[in-house]
């Protein structure tokens, strides 16, 4: 029919990765193909690409000569998790995922967490609706910005150094991001996060800057917050707290927390956003390759749904990415959970469930 005919294709490269990765990604895709056959209002054309830890071991690269190109070819990049247990961290980090954020421009990280319908958190008298938070995470320079070195290696007055870099530039479109995200959020509230009694810099340039771009957006509550006390918040006074903006490395730190709080690491989603749209974005779980778990069947593809829906509200379906949070939604308050939450299902049933509840929506 010509409806169909004139449907919008959005194309999307996939990268599995290690561990539990290929597990989560399939999931997904399952999920993604499900909702567009129902709702028959868009496309998706995936290609898949076999980066990962094995193609490093056996080549010395994790992404081949041309990788990049062919990559900024989509308009979005769905990732599953780098990582394996005889390769040094630092390695995978900045041989796959960092190797894309970085050249690709995806200065802002966001990380939403929400406790789900069905779902528990750690918290006593947490329920749902008092944690439902979005952490903005600086994603192109902070304290991973590479620089450093070390010098006299092995000798006992060796040194290593960590360079943080914060450029007025890189902080300030993260912060004009984070306003405007929270802008748009019903609360109108953000909270700023530093270190700046004790990182008397770059957090107090973060600070100086906050207080700039806070003019252009007077109908945002703001407060400032030392990263140390916001741990405390978090848990104390979770309901205190809408959307978070910190440097890299504390928001990294916080988004551990949050995810927790929220009742699992397999829940939670992030996305490396390009807001200038001159690169693909990259959507991801926020969890690892958990070998632990790897090739059991049963990690818990919750947090890959959700990082699909993200993906298509980035692409502007933006009501398809809420009708399928819903489903998935629906789907853990019928109590249809995996370990990690507290459940005895697969994921497979999970998914099952998921494009069960996708059906109905047709
Ligand atoms: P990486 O080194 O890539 O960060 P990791 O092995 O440290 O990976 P994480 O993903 O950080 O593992 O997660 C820590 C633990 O949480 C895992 O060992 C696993 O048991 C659990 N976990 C993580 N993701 C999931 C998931 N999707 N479903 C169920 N459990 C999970
Ligand atoms: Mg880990």
């Amino acid at each position: 029919s010509p409806s169909v005919a004139g449907q919008k294709t959005y194309s999307i490269a996939s990268i599995p990765a290690d561990g539990i990765g290929p597990e989560v990604i399939e999931a997904g895709i399952v999920a993604l193909n499900a909702l567009t056959e129902t709702l028959q209002t868009f496309k998706l054309e995936f290609k898949n690409y076999d980066w990962s830890s094995e193609t490093y071991k056996q080549t010395g690269k994790y992404i081949p000569d041309g990788g990049l190109d062919e990559l900024k070819k989509h308009d979005a990049i769905f990732f599953g998790a780098v990582g394996a247990p005889d390769v040094p961290d630092h390695i995978s980090l900045w041989g796959l995922r960092l190797a894309i954020c970085q050249p690709f421009q995806q200065y802002a990280n966001v990380r939403p967490t929400r406790v789900f319908r069905g779902t528990e958190s750690p918290l006593r008298n947490c329920s749902n609706g008092e944690l439902d938070w979005v952490i903005v995470r600086e994603n192109s320079e902070g304290e991973y910005a590479g620089q450093g070195g070390r010098s006299h290696v092995g000798k006992p007055w060796e040194v290593a150094t960590d360079v943080s870099i914060f450029s007025r530039h890189g902080v300030e479109r993260i912060m004009r991001f984070a306003f405007e995200l929270a802008q748009k959020r019903p609360r109108k509230l953000l909270t700023v996060v530093t270190k700046s009694n004790a990182q008397r810099n770059g957090m107090v340039l973060w600070d100086e800057v906050a207080k700039a771009v806070a003019v252009d957006f007077p109908d945002v509550t703001v407060d400032k917050m030392l990263v140390d006390a916001m741990t405390t918040r978090m848990v104390l006074k979770p309901e205190s707290i809408d959307t978070i903006v910190a440097s890299n490395l504390h928001a990294d730190i916080l988004s551990d927390l949050a995810a927790a709080l929220a009742g699992s690491i397999g829940i939670a989603p992030t996305s490396n956003l390009d807001p200038t749209r001159e690169h693909p974005s990259m959507f991801e779980p926020i969890h690892g390759s958990a070998f632990d778990i790897t090739g059991k069947g049963v990690a818990n593809p919750v947090a890959t749904f959700w990082t699909a829906a993200e993906m298509l509200a980035w692409l502007g379906e933006e009501e398809a990415a809420k009708k399928l949070l819903d489903c998935v939604e629906n789907v853990c308050e019928q109590g249809v959970l995996t370990a990690d939450l507290g459940g005895q299902a697969t994921t497979k049933q999970v998914t099952d469930a998921v494009v069960a509840e996708i059906k109905k929506l047709g």
